[in-house]
């Protein structure tokens, strides 16, 4: 049994493990984990509580992947909804599809009784009231949107994350969930990688699975979580996988800053690692025999230079 998570998934670390020692699925365990990390205000990264898009409102993404059958289940740009990683799990266990966005997401939402939920917490919007309300006229609100997005995207006050879980169950099999609000101020409607398979997240019992938080775009650009699994399926390990992977990333431009990705992944036998473009970032693992989740030293991968 294996459980591997993004730093700011340390809230949900017991609830996952504890499924797991119950011979739960990793399915369930990482579902668990990652709603814990969604309920936590303190997190302006994720679910409730996270900072809103451009327009204050506050629109969340999430993943859920099954490597025993590679079934997966995402939404993106959802609001009101309090667990997306829950929703993005009837996505795949309940529709014949992989990803709802938006007011679809939200209707799927109701059908299935989650009362919708207002996430925008006292502390995020003072942040948006603060840093970004005063900029967006209300005369010609797309037109100023457009001006100001990217002034605004990757505030360094306001940086963003991800909470990202992986597990191993006692029966072997693998299972990834992914959950963000996105980047704080982003344009409304946008998804970032969470919700995007491949991209954000991706699972298979055959060979491992991976998961990133960073510049979303440009996980998306890079395929960043299958390409490291596509590694570990070609025989490399977690971290040769991982640096593989980031190597694509090469010469990408952002829109501003740094260009900025981190990932953790483990293969089928369970070894597992995090990786960072930037330094001093950590990760969680949990491995059986272990009496808590221990906290470990992301390796250093570059992108740029
Ligand atoms: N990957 C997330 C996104 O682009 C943000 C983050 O992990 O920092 O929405």
């Amino acid at each position: 049994m294996l459980l591997v998570a993004s730093a700011n998934g340390a809230v949900g670390m017991e609830a996952g493990w504890r499924i797991l020692t119950a011979g739960g699925s990793a399915l369930d365990a990482v579902e668990a984990a990652t709603r814990m990390v969604e309920d936590n205000p303190e997190d302006h990264t994720v679910g409730f509580g996270g900072y809103p898009n451009l327009i204050g409102t506050v629109e969340l993404d999430a993943s859920v992947m099954d490597g025993a059958t590679r079934r997966a289940g995402t939404v993106g740009a959802v609001q009101g909804v309090r667990h997306p990683v829950t929703l993005a799990r009837a996505v795949m266990e309940r529709l014949p599809h992989v990803m709802v966005v938006g007011e679809g997401a939200a209707r799927f939402a109701a059908e299935l009784g989650m009362e919708p939920e207002e996430l925008l917490t006292p502390v995020a919007e003072a942040a948006w009231r603060a840093g970004v309300e005063g900029r967006i006229a209300s005369d010609h609100p797309h037109h100023r949107l457009l001006r100001v997005v990217a002034d605004l995207v990757r505030d360094p006050e306001h940086v963003a994350g991800t909470v990202n879980v992986l597990a191993r169950d006692a029966a072997g099999h693998l299972a990834s969930a992914v959950s963000t609000s996105g980047w704080a101020w982003k344009y409304p409607g946008r998804l970032g990688d969470s919700p995007v398979i491949g991209a954000g997240n991706y699972c298979d019992d055959r060979h491992g699975a991976a998961a990133c938080t960073g510049w979303g775009e440009l996980a998306i650009r890079g395929v960043t979580a299958h390409t490291v699994v596509l590694g570990l399926a070609a025989g490399l390990a977690p971290a040769a996988a991982c640096e593989r992977a980031l190597a694509e990333l090469r010469g990408l431009d952002v829109p501003a800053g740094e260009p900025m990705m981190q990932v953790v992944a483990l293969d089928a036998s369970g070894r597992h690692v995090g990786v960072s473009s930037q330094s001093g970032s950590e990760y969680l693992a949990w491995e059986a025999g272990w009496e808590s989740y221990r906290t470990l030293p992301r390796r250093v991968v570059p992108i740029t230079g």
